[in-house]
């Protein structure tokens, strides 16, 4: 039996903090009321601020994966060509669920240890003469590797060429914790869920949406209901939804985007850089190897760590689950049992980081995995000299 609260330092589902939970713990009302409507509006809105977008933000009862599949049946046609680049276990699922529905995918290869090349995506863009392929796809965050692709730097890439291939985004694990900005980047989909930055439970998948990602959804050919844009911006106009809502996620969504933005988006993305290279200091020290091979790639929302070899990272996870009540992200297929993931995103501040690297250290002693301690010492250092330069000399 383990006492005080459990750490959950997986790069999602985040913690969900007390005054998230509290704002949940409602009656489920009336969807078709005037109160509902208040909600739906209220969160409609709050959404579009975390996106920074002033377009539509559609919320589905779903997962992520739900979101991505509205991504694709809303704007593309079975036979159509999209480019997508394998920046690790994620971006493979996608591509994979593009492949079901009948799409063409131009797939990238890619060594799981950092995002997405624009100069890349910039010529296979210039040698589509003909304008065949119909979007790009890429995750910005991908939570597998902890590698971020530059969507900034993408859209310009796509700018360079004046290829017309829409540009959809997973967002997933970096929306609320790293800066994207929908409108600015031109993103047409950006599609993102409940569990990560904007620190909720499970159960909500958004599609934000760009006219021209609206207008293709005019024209395209693929069979869809349950996740039809239209269906859901009818009611949307009016803060109500097509069938019966997650009602009290919704009021935990409308907390969640009070919070971000109390904080201010920029201090939550600078929180999340910090935590993030307090975190690399550690692994560094310990002496063993950030996953990600490109520091401007670096994730702000997790760090995936390689064990050295002969030591299992499920092994090493078990021993700081069952010793320190703490849970590790698990390497995902191809990197299993050779990463683990520490989660630094959400409800995370630096005595919650210095209390999880505390438990990671301890964890490589007990586990036997060949280190150099102090790492928990590294991290400190980053909080302090932060600290000292911020603070005034008169207090
Ligand atoms: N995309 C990314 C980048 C993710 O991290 C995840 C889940 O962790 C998904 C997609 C799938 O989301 P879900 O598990 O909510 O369906």
């Amino acid at each position: 039996m383990h006492q005080g609260r459990h750490f959950l330092q997986i790069p999602g589902p985040s913690p969900v903090p007390d005054r998230i939970l509290r704002a949940m713990d409602m009656p489920v009302i009336d969807h078709r009321s005037a109160d509902f409507a208040e909600l739906g509006r209220a969160v409609l809105e709050g959404s579009q601020k975390i996106f920074q977008t002033t377009g539509p933000v559609v919320i589905f009862p779903s997962s992520g994966t739900g979101a991505w599949e509205a991504a694709i049946v809303n704007t593309l046609s079975p036979g159509d060509r999209v480019l997508m680049v394998e920046t690790g276990h994620f971006a493979t699922l996608w591509r994979q669920m593009a492949g079901r529905f009948g799409i063409e995918v131009d797939f990238v290869p890619g060594d799981w240890r950092r995002g997405a090349d624009p100069a890349v995506i910039e010529a296979r863009l210039s040698e589509d003469k003909a304008h065949a392929i119909r979007a790009v796809m890429v995750v910005h965050n991908e939570t597998s590797t902890g590698a971020t692709s530059r969507i900034s730097d993408i859209r310009a890439a796509i700018d360079r060429t004046a290829h017309p291939a829409l540009l959809m985004v997973d967002t997933i694990s970096s929306l609320g914790s790293v800066d994207y900005r929908h409108d600015e980047w031109k993103a047409d989909v950006s599609v993102s869920c409940s569990q990560k930055g904007f620190m909720l439970p499970p159960g909500l998948g958004f599609n934000a949406i760009s006219d021209k990602a609206r207008d293709a959804s005019r024209t395209n050919r693929m069979p869809r209901s349950y996740f039809d844009w239209e269906e859901m911006l009818k009611p949307n106009a009016k803060g109500f939804f097509p069938y019966t809502p997650a009602t009290n996620l919704l009021y935990g969504l409308r907390e969640a985007v009070a919070m971000l933005l109390e904080e201010g988006l920029d201090n939550v993305f600078a929180r999340h850089q910090r935590l993030a290279q307090a975190t690399r200091a550690a692994v560094t020290q310990w002496g063993l190897e950030v996953l990600c091979r490109e520091p401007s790639e670096f994730s702000p929302v997790l760090t995936a760590v390689m064990m050295p070899p002969g030591h299992d990272a499920d092994r090493f996870r078990k021993v700081v689950l069952d010793n320190f009540n703490m849970s590790l992200g698990a390497g995902l297929s191809k990197v299993a049992g050779k990463v683990f993931r520490i989660g630094h995103l959400g409800e995370c501040n630096e005595l919650t980081l210095l209390g999880a690297l505390t438990g990671v250290e301890m964890g490589l002693s007990v586990a036997g995995v060949p280190h150099r301690p102090g790492g928990v010492d590294a991290a400190m250092k980053v909080f302090e000299q932060r600290t000292q330069s911020n603070s005034s000399p008169h207090l």
